[in-house]
């Protein structure tokens, strides 16, 4: 280093920082204050000279002092902080505008003041900076507040002029400086914390606090037992060198990690989950307010479409309910009854009321068709009677007695023996031919009254031809019938009918019979007794005859 005039140098240097009484040396009020100086006008440069320095760093030292003072006299950058160590650390030399740090270093740093024990000081050594790079100290208390509350880091780039190792530039930040909370005051919920590489706390929006002696024991996130910062840690040993970005559970947030790479520390950005998510909450109520709106609009959609698809059809259907429902109960309008006030309501009163006038018809019409029913089978039992019956006497005709006899046939076996009886009025041509067929008709009519009145009641009676009488007789064998037989025969010839004044008609019968014989048909039964009233005539008439089988 070209140290030029080191006579004046020399004389300048114990001008401007002459010695004191405990052995240091320190700088002048007037540098701090703005006095004239051998080099000029000068403010704020001022500097601590622990041990005596020889000939060598006195040069050293002014010529630091010039070079300060030329900074200070052009762009004049923030040199609150601005610090140049010496490399054995004899010396410090600074060019704050701190009042803090001026007047430690002018009044109260003591010749114990040892910088080499100091990182930001150990850490300017070119053995343990080789590269030359720009470093920086983890929070530590500042040297000359002797409460201990005033945490600061430093940064240092060692300068080599000339090849030759002439100290370190330092930049100190007081806490409160790394991360004014003003920077983050738009973004509530969000924690910017500074962690050194080896794990100590450079800044953390709770636990690193200016002004606070506590603030050492949070420190060492190795050894912390603070949960949050031990979970930091956590992180941190997790994502050493990544570019994290993620929801962190153990932080309860969304993490940022960057890492720093002048000062080899972490910058970790935490955000609240809450914070997070409260745009997308926001979000959420704005989708709700749609939905909503939607939901409205859909409803009011649907009132119109159903006022025209189904109101107007359900009205016209309401009219027309009316209309039919004053034509089928014609006192409608008058009776009904309207539970609801409303278009349904009335639909449903009209249907009720054409409902009930159609049971009402319905009821009535299923009455009179009962009726009718009744009278129809009645009609029809009386034709069914008449269709088996022989008009002039009453008795059954023929059609009806060959149907008995088939049933009789069929039945015989089930219900025991019967007999079959004919008879035939004995020349009653005779009889018209004298009378006339009228009275040959009232004879016909006695014929059948007065043999009725001989017959049991399950006995059948025929006119099976003009004056030609057949009689079924359950329950009769042959013997019984002949009894039967010839007691009608006694009985009718007996009779005296009268015609006129004073003239009576008498007449006899001729009969024939034959008892059921097993395997016998209707045929043979009938065959055979027509042939025994057949013989009964051929024999002089007024008589009876039987045939067996
Ligand atoms: P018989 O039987 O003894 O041999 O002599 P008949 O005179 O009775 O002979 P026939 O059986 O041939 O005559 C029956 C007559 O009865 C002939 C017919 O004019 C008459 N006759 C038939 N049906 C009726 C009728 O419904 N009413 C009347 N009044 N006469 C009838
Ligand atoms: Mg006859
Ligand atoms: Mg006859």
């Amino acid at each position: 280093m070209r140290t030029g005039d080191d006579t004046e140098r020399r004389r300048a240097f114990e001008t401007m920082m002459p010695e004191n009484g405990d052995g240091t040396r320190r700088t002048v009020p007037a540098l701090f204050d703005g006095t004239a100086t051998p080099f000029g006008y000068v403010r704020g440069i001022g500097g601590f000279v622990g041990v005596e320095p020889d000939q060598q760093r006195k040069s050293l030292l002014m010529a630091a002092i010039r070079v300060v003072h030329a900074i200070g006299e052009g762009a004049r950058p923030d040199l609150k902080n601005l610090s140049f160590f010496t490399p054995d650390n004899t010396l410090i030399m600074f060019a704050p505008d701190r009042p803090d740090k001026l007047l430690f270093y002018r009044r109260d740093a003591g010749p114990e003041l040892d910088f080499r024990a100091s990182e930001f000081v150990t850490i300017t050594r070119p053995e343990h900076n080789p590269a030359r790079i720009t470093r920086c100290t983890t929070l530590q208390p500042i040297l000359y507040d002797k409460t201990n509350q005033t945490w600061t880091t430093g940064c240092h780039t060692p300068i080599d002029i000339d090849g030759v190792h002439v100290g370190a530039w330092g930049n100190s930040l007081l806490l409160d400086d790394i991360l004014a909370t003003s920077h983050f005051e738009d973004h509530p919920g969000t924690s910017v914390i500074l962690v050194s590489g080896e794990g100590r706390l450079i800044s953390h929006p709770v636990f690193t606090k200016q002004g606070t002696a506590a603030t050492e024991r949070y420190l060492d996130l190795k050894t912390s037992s603070e949960p949050k910062l031990q979970a930091l840690w956590e992180v941190l040993q997790q994502h050493n060198d990544d570019h994290v970005t993620g929801f962190s559970p153990e932080l309860n947030g969304y993490v940022a990690i960057r890492r720093i790479p002048i000062a080899g520390w972490f910058a970790v950005t935490i955000q609240s989950a809450s914070y997070v998510e409260a745009p997308a909450r926001r979000s959420l109520g704005r989708l709700i307010l749609i939905a909503l709106v939607c939901l409205v609009l859909q409803a009011v959609l649907l009132f119109v479409f159903l006022r025209q698809n189904v109101g107007r059809p359900l009205r016209a259907l309401i009219r027309q309910a009316k209309q039919l429902t004053a034509r089928v109960a014609q006192r409608a309008s008058d009776h009904v009854e309207q539970v609801r006030e409303d278009e349904v309501g009335a639909l449903t009163a009209y249907f009720h009321t054409m409902s009930q006038e159609i049971l009402r018809a319905h009821t009535m019409l299923e009455n009179r068709v009962t009726e009718r029913t009744l009278q129809l089978q009645r009609a029809n039992g009386e034709l069914e009677r008449l269709a088996g019956c022989d008009p002039l006497t009453g008795v059954y005709n023929r059609r009806k007695i060959l149907q008995l006899l088939e049933q009789a046939v069929a039945e015989a076996e089930a219900k025991g023996q019967f007999s079959l009886l004919i008879f035939d009025v004995d020349h009653f041509k005779k009889v018209n031919d004298t009378h006339g067929h009228v009275i040959g008709d009232r004879v016909l009519r006695a014929v059948a009254e007065h043999t009725l009145a001989t017959l049991r009641p399950e006995d059948a009676m025929a006119r099976i031809g003009g004056e030609e009488f057949l009689i079924l007789l359950p329950d009769t064998t042959a013997s019984g019938a002949y009894e039967v037989a010839e007691r009608v025969r006694e009985t009718l010839a007996a009779l005296e009918l009268a015609v006129g004044d004073c003239q009576a008609v008498r007449f006899t019968v001729s009969l024939g019979l034959t008892e059921h014989a097993p395997g016998d048909c209707a045929e043979a039964m009938y065959q055979r007794a027509d042939d025994a009233l057949y013989i009964a005539k051929r024999s002089g008439r007024n008589q009876t005859r039987s045939s067996a089988a």
